[in-house]
């Protein structure tokens, strides 16, 4: 069957076949055992990063699968319901898929109101995939770039980016005009009550509405709620997936550390917009 992806190496577009993709020009694909497919070029391979490794989506998965994050994973689940009400068969692409939580959940979501979705998920990291892949049985998952998705131009009906980094020139390549992209960043007070552990002084994050070329904003979904994490692998967990693992000085962590429970302020805007432009 076609595929959602295209070759890497000439972009046609590529064949899907049993244990492996295929394109015309006989570039081909094999599947891991694991059920994904590696399309990253070897000149284009981040050697210094391969993506998260086994510990860190293990610890992310277990603490997703927790449902700490259920209110963001709802709101996006429905903003893409409403958007693909009329297309019986929309194309989503997850960029930066990780673990596949919030695609698996899109994918039934969708399937749940009705729709045969098609689904593609992209992703640095291996271990990721792994687990994706055993999520969503029925998607398509690649060992790729999000700078560099092999996929073709204008193809996708949704695209998402849930924490993972921001290519907005390929996502509006990849998305059909009027194409829906959804981007969820971390509001003003996220986190709030953790960052005031690690920090004597600490800051609210900067939050601006950004435009970007080839979309049209056309609105946001404000998730707000406390969350209780009563249990120091959850915060130790929730610590892991944010940036303040790399910036806290020790005797922050340490306090965060000796916390059997932690109270704290969750917030995330889900930014929708739409691809204005056609690609050229
Ligand atoms: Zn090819």
């Amino acid at each position: 069957m076609q595929s959602l992806f295209r070759c890497p190496l000439c972009a046609a577009p590529l064949e899907r076949e049993e244990n492996r993709w295929l394109c015309p020009n006989r570039h081909s694909f094999d599947k891991a055992a694991a059920g994904y497919v590696h399309l990253l070029p070897a000149n284009k391979k981040h050697s210094k990063n391969p993506g998260d490794d086994k510990a860190m989506v293990a610890a992310r998965a277990a603490f997703l699968d927790k449902g700490y994050y259920t209110p963001l994973r709802d709101a996006l689940c429905q903003a893409v319901t409403e958007y693909v009400v009329n297309l019986s068969n929309p194309v989503l692409v997850d960029s930066g898929c990780g673990e596949g939580y919030y695609t698996a959940r899109l994918f039934r979501a969708l399937t749940e109101a009705g729709h045969s979705p098609r689904i593609a998920g992209i992703d640095l990291s291996r271990a990721a995939l792994r687990r994706a892949a055993k999520r969503v049985p029925e998607g398509e998952f690649a060992v790729a770039s999000v700078y560099h998705l092999p996929i073709p131009d204008q193809s996708a009906d949704v695209l998402v980016n849930i924490f993972s980094p921001l290519a907005t020139e390929e996502f509006a390549r990849v998305l059909r005009p009027g194409g829906l992209f959804c981007y969820a960043v971390p509001s003003a007070r996220h986190l709030w009550e953790m960052k005031q552990v690690l920090y004597r002084e600490p800051y609210e994050n900067p939050v601006k509405r950004e435009n970007y070329p080839g979309f049209t904003w056309i609105g946001v979904k404000e998730i707000r709620f406390t969350a209780d994490f009563a249990d120091r692998g959850d915060i130790m967990a929730l610590f892991g997936m944010t940036p303040y693992v790399w910036k806290t000085p020790k005797e922050g962590v340490r306090r965060l550390e000796e916390l059997d429970r932690l109270r704290c302020q969750i917030g995330f805007d889900l930014h929708l917009y739409l691809q204005s432009t056609a690609y050229s």
